[in-house]
C-alpha cells in the first residue's frame, strides 16, 4: 500500500507547481519519492518573468543510466506531468520501457499536460505523440476536459460525453482514467472510470465540485499526486481514492482563499499560490466531504 515513486516534473525555487506540488504530499502519504526536475525555474511561468534551466532528453537519460549502474531503478510508480518538447517526451517513453524491464508491474501515472480552457500550452506536435505513444503505455491518465478532448478527438459538453471519452481512453490502454474537471454550468464535474478487465464495462462515477471563483497554480499536479497516492492504497476503489483526493484538495483550496482574504488580497485578481505545507493534516487525514 506504499511504494517507490520516480516523479519527473518541473521544479520551481519559489512556489508550488510540478514536483514542488507533488513530492511533499506523496511523502506525507508514506511514499519514497525520487524527483527528477525536468526544469529548474525561479518561479512558475505565470509570473511576468522567470529564469532558469531546462533539462533535455539526453540529460534525463544520463540520470537514468546513473541509477541503472547502481541497480537503483526499481520503482513501483512512475509519475509524469508537464513536458515541454517531443524529444523529452520520447525519452520519457524510453524510461517507461526501462523501468518496466526492471519491474514489469510498474504503474505509470501520466498527467497528459497539454493545456486548459481551449488553449494549448505545449507545442502542438506533442498532442499526437501523447495520443499515439504515451497514452497506450500509461496505467492511469488524469486529463482535464481540454486534454481529454484532444486525446480522444471528441467534444465533451456533458457527463455522458465525459464517460464516452473515458471509454475511448480505456480502449487505448489505461485501466484507470480520471477527467479531473469538466466545466458544466458553474460547477466542476470530475469523472472517474476504472476498467477492471477487458470483458466488462468500466465502473464509472462522478464527483460534483463547486467552482471556487479564483485561479490556482499547481492544483492539477497536486491532484494527480493525490490520485496516485490514494488509488494505490485502494486499488479496487477508484471512487474512494478520488473522494479522498478531492476532499484534501478542496480543504487546501479553501484554506488558500481564506488566507488571501484575511491578508486583504482580492483572490479573484491573479493566480493564487496554494497553501500546501499548511494543509498537511488535510492531506494525511482527509475528512471525506466530497462524494
Ligand atoms: P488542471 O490544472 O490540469 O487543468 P483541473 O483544472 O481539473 O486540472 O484542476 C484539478 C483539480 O483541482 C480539480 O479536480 C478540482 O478539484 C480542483 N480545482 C481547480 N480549480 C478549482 C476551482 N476554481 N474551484 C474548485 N476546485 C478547483
Ligand atoms: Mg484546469
Ligand atoms: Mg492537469
Amino acid at each position: 500500500e506504499t511504494g517507490r515513486v520516480l516523479s519527473i516534473q518541473s521544479h520551481t525555487v519559489q512556489g508550488y507547481v510540478g514536483n514542488k506540488s507533488a513530492v511533499f504530499p506523496l511523502q506525507l502519504l508514506g511514499y519514497d519519492v525520487d524527483p527528477i526536475n525536468s526544469v529548474q525555474f525561479s518561479n512558475h511561468t505565470g509570473y511576468p518573468t522567470f529564469k532558469g534551466q531546462v533539462l533535455n532528453g539526453e540529460q534525463l537519460w544520463d540520470l537514468i543510466e546513473g541509477l541503472e549502474a547502481n541497480d537503483l531503478l526499481f520503482y513501483t510508480h512512475l509519475l509524469t506531468g508537464y513536458i515541454g518538447s517531443v524529444s523529452f517526451l520520447n525519452t520519457i517513453l524510453k524510461v517507461v520501457y526501462k523501468l518496466r524491464s526492471v519491474n514489469p508491474n510498474l504503474t505509470y501515472v501520466c498527467d497528459p499536460v497539454l493545456g486548459d480552457e481551449g488553449k494549448l500550452y505545449v507545442p502542438e506536435d506533442l498532442v499526437s505523440v501523447y495520443r499515439e505513444k504515451v497514452v497506450p503505455v500509461a496505467s492511469m491518465l488524469t486529463p482535464n476536459q481540454f486534454e481529454a478532448e484532444l486525446l480522444t478527438e471528441t467534444r465533451i459538453g456533458s457527463e455522458t460525453d465525459g464517460r464516452k471519452a473515458c471509454n475511448i481512453i480505456h480502449a487505448a490502454g489505461p485501466s484507470k482514467v480520471v477527467i479531473t474537471s469538466i466545466n458544466i454550468d458553474g460547477n466542476l464535474l470530475l469523472i472517474g472510470s476504472h476498467q477492471k478487465d477487458k470483458e466488462h464495462a468500466p465502473e464509472q462515477f462522478k464527483i460534483v465540485i463547486p467552482r471556487i471563483p479564483a485561479y490556482f497554480t499547481g492544483t492539477g499536479d497536486l491532484m494527480t499526486a493525490l490520485l496516485l497516492g490514494w488509488s494505490n492504497k485502494y486499488p479496487d476503489n477508484l471512487d474512494k481514492a478520488a473522494e479522498l483526493a478531492v476532499s484534501s484538495l478542496q480543504a487546501l483550496l479553501q484554506r488558500t482563499v481564506n488566507d488571501y482574504k484575511s491578508a486583504g488580497y482580492d483572490s479573484r485578481s491573479s493566480s493564487l499560490e496554494i497553501r500546501l505545507i499548511q494543509s498537511q493534516d488535510d492531506i494525511r487525514n482527509p475528512k471525506t466531504t466530497f462524494k
